[in-house]
């Protein structure tokens, strides 16, 4: 099956051709289908379909087919069941994070779309609607019927970044800053294994009156922690400037809305749409993803909610919520070359800002910035770049090969080994990286990370220059 499914791909410029000859043909069948009746019609033209389709792609059934924007590869294969793809995990052999046996489908498509069109860009698709799972696209190619969704792909919402309309208020002090123009600082914590807001507190203590804004991550690497709407609150009321993470792996899209309307009701104004690592890395392996809306789609839907002020499904919302979208990126994940669209493509969903995985290579980076600001992306959209550091070379080594989409050049883990002190080398690599960020065109500031290493990120902030130190860390830092 994998074989043939290659050899789809491989040909894609000649399958797409017969595609299109195929739509164009098939409403001759039209009248056809009216005298049997639809149902008589889907039941003689499913197993067809199956079969068919099956053999050539490896076909899913998933009732609005894309193949003919997806370069003939089904997306149904992607382990996340993504329709914009792909995810920040691809491993640099371009394996599945979720099935590394498995090329990512979305590289795939990328090869067929550049056979068919001559560009891998993927447009944006719109999410599944799960009523349609096993049942005839065919069908609706001969005789469309309007109550059926469609898959046509959507729209940029260019009028939300535009800067040809009058910027609305900010939405956030997040936002405010990043408008001022200051080279802005971002943290990131994990919320804690416990009911007590002490611990989650203290962790982001450190950074009070140094970062502009404090991530809480959402299960980050399939792991349970308190709720990262309830641990943004919890921030919120103590007077710092939370970002909500959100992944779509966990919730359907009924409780993301929900999730958005009440993380606004508490005073949570920004959200950083995730698509999420998978589960079978955390500690629940055997827990159902969920995976209802990719991130692009998640952000057109909050977009729909905040600019629009209606649900996903039309239904009118009584006050919309006030947020500040933002998206991941990673440009340190093959497909090296899709990586701006797919960045693209999030904000043209809704995207207003992006955090990247971790930067430990910047040649990589200024390829990546440099196609950004080619194309303006940098204006509609604040792009802050990952860092941050481990206390040792071992440590660096484990996440390059288990953290999905981080990725560590070899030199920059023998600086840290060869390094007496290997905890003050890595973050003077970090202290490094963050001055390069400052110099770097289209990068209007830097996202910090490191597990459980507050102390040492805080460090880094004054150390490099980002913000004078507080007085508690002033004392902390060595002579
Ligand atoms: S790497 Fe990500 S996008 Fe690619 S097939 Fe696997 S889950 Fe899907």
């Amino acid at each position: 099956m994998l074989m043939l499914r290659r050899w789809s791909v491989r040909h894609a410029a000649t399958l797409g051709r017969l595609y299109r000859w195929g739509a164009r043909w098939m409403p001759r069948l039209a009248p056809l289908v009216r005298g049997l009746g639809t149902e008589r019609s889907e039941r003689l033209l499913r197993p067809l379909e199956r079969s068919g389709k099956g053999l050539f792609f490896d076909c899913r059934m998933c009732g609005q087919c894309v193949l003919g924007h997806t370069g003939m590869a089904c997306p149904m294969n992607c382990a996340k069941q993504l329709r914009n793809g792909p995810c920040g995990g691809v491993r640099a052999d371009g394996g599945c994070e979720v099935n590394p046996g498995m090329r990512c489908v979305w590289l795939e498509a990328g090869d067929g779309r550049r056979r068919i069109e001559g560009s891998a860009q993927a447009p944006w698709l719109p999410p599944l609607d799960h009523r349609r799972g096993g049942q005839s696209t065919w069908i609706q190619v001969i005789a469309p019927d309007p109550q059926v969704p469609g898959v046509e792909p959507l729209q940029p919402q260019r009028a939300a970044n535009s800067a040809s309309t009058a910027a609305p208020p900010p939405a956030s002090a997040l936002e405010a800053v990043l408008r001022s123009g200051r080279f802005v600082v971002t943290v990131e914590i994990a919320p804690p294994d416990s009911a007590d807001p002490s611990a989650l507190l203290a962790r982001a203590w450190p950074f009070r009156e140094l970062a502009d804004a404090i991530n809480i991550t959402d299960g980050a690497g399939g792991n349970c922690h308190m709720s990262s709407v309830a641990a943004a609150s919890v921030l919120a009321a103590a007077g710092f400037e939370p970002v909500c993470q959100v992944a779509c792996r966990d919730r359907n899209r009924i409780a993301l809305q929900g999730d958005a309307l009440g993380a606004a009701a508490l005073g949570v104004r920004n959200v950083l749409c995730l698509t999420g690592d998978d589960v079978s890395q955390g500690d629940h392996p055997q827990a159902k993803p969920v995976f209802d809306l990719d991130a692009v789609n998640l952000l057109g839907v909050l977009h729909g909610m905040t600019a629009r002020g209606t649900y996903a499904s039309g239904r009118a919302l009584e006050q919309p919520p006030r947020l500040f979208l933002g998206a991941t990126a990673n440009p340190f994940a093959p497909p090296y070359a899709q990586r701006v669209d797919n960045l693209e493509r999030k904000i043209d969903a809704g995207a207003r800002f992006i955090q990247t995985q971790f930067c430990f290579d910047l040649d990589r980076l200024r390829a990546f910035m440099d196609e950004v600001c080619r194309r303006g992306l940098h204006r509609r959209a604040a792009i802050l770049v990952g860092a941050g550091t481990l206390s040792s070379a071992r440590g660096l080594k484990w996440m390059a090969e288990h953290v999905p989409g981080v990725a560590v050049p070899d030199a920059v883990i023998a600086r840290i080994a060869a390094a007496t002190d290997q905890k003050s080398e890595g973050r003077r690599v970090c202290i490094e990286t963050v001055q390069a960020l400052q110099r770097l065109e289209g990068v209007a500031g830097v996202h910090l990370m490191g597990h459980r290493n507050e102390a040492t990120l805080a460090q880094v902030i004054v150390e490099a220059g980002l913000r004078p130190a507080k007085p508690t860390i002033a004392a902390a830092l060595p002579a």
